[in-house]
């Protein structure tokens, strides 16, 4: 009988793991000493003011940015292969500028893209009626659900997503959370979701961490984060780096979408 013990089912090996993670520009550390994981088949806000990291942790996942110590694990093995590399094992990466083409077709974006027409549709229906459009002439909202139905359909083992909501009107931001939060349970993909409208992100992320200085200030669940709204406040004003010293403090993001509707 062989004496190896089974993986424990309940805890599964993480698509993507950080461990003591420090990374920076040049040789000044940004991040210090980060412990995260991103479970398959789950949706990880990753949550801070400006300035906390959450972009210079995303390029540092996604191989753009050296390591400076410490290790950054997908499913289970240590990589620092380039981003490439990354995308060929899996990874994808939705960065806030809208990977599209501006000039070419919807349907076009897609074909270049070696994405599936009836797969994107069936992610976003709204699509269909767009397709003949150029993708400059779609409205932000629109865009966006062209660039995830890209991402999606690829069927990542990890998505990154950076700022997806920028500049989007509340019912759009819903709509796209929506379907990643089901896309992730139903592909059994893990994604990593940097996110201002913190509200809306914790209803429909299994887990969230909140980055201040480039550190982890908290963590827990998706409802348990919910439940502590004024800590998450706190935590971006004393994280909130000011430009100028007689600059006031902007409106804390935790409220700036006001109570879930
Ligand atoms: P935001 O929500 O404003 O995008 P963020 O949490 O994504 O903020 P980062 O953009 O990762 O924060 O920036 C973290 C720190 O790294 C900041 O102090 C920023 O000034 C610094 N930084 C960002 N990009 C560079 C760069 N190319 N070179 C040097 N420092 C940088």
């Amino acid at each position: 009988m062989s004496a190896a013990i089974a993986p424990d089912a309940a805890t599964p090996e993480p698509v993507l793991q950080t461990i003591g993670l420090s990374a920076g520009y040049g040789p000044v550390p940004v991040l210090h000493d980060l412990h995260l994981r991103v479970d398959p088949g789950t949706v990880v806000a990753l949550l801070g003011p400006n300035g906390a990291g959450k972009t210079t942790l995303l390029l540092a996942l996604s191989g753009v940015l050296p390591v400076m110590s410490g290790e950054v694990k997908i499913s289970g093995t240590p990589t620092k292969a380039p981003l490439f590399r990354r995308a060929r094992r899996g990874m994808g990466f939705v960065s806030e500028d809208r990977s599209i083409f501006r000039s070419m077709t919807t349907a076009e974006n897609l074909r270049v893209g070696s994405v599936s027409v009836d797969d994107a549709m069936d992610l976003f229906p709204e699509l269909k009626t767009r397709l003949k459009v150029t993708a400059g002439l779609l409205s932000g909202g629109e865009q966006q659900m062209l660039t995830l139905a890209r991402a999606l359909s690829r069927k990542p083992a990890v998505l990154l997503v950076d700022e997806l909501s920028l500049g989007l009107a509340p019912l759009i931001v819903h709509r796209l959370l929506e379907r990643i939060s089901v896309s992730a349970h139903e592909l059994g993909t893990g994604v990593l979701l940097v996110e201002q409208h913190v509200r809306k992100a914790l209803a429909y992320a299994d887990h969230a961490y909140v980055l201040s200085r480039g550190r982890v200030v908290m963590d827990g669940s998706g409802a348990e984060m919910s439940g502590r709204i004024d800590q998450i406040e706190e935590a971006y004003l004393s994280g909130m780096v000011l430009k100028h010293a007689d600059q006031e403090a902007a409106p804390v993001a935790a409220g700036d979408d006001g109570p879930e509707a």
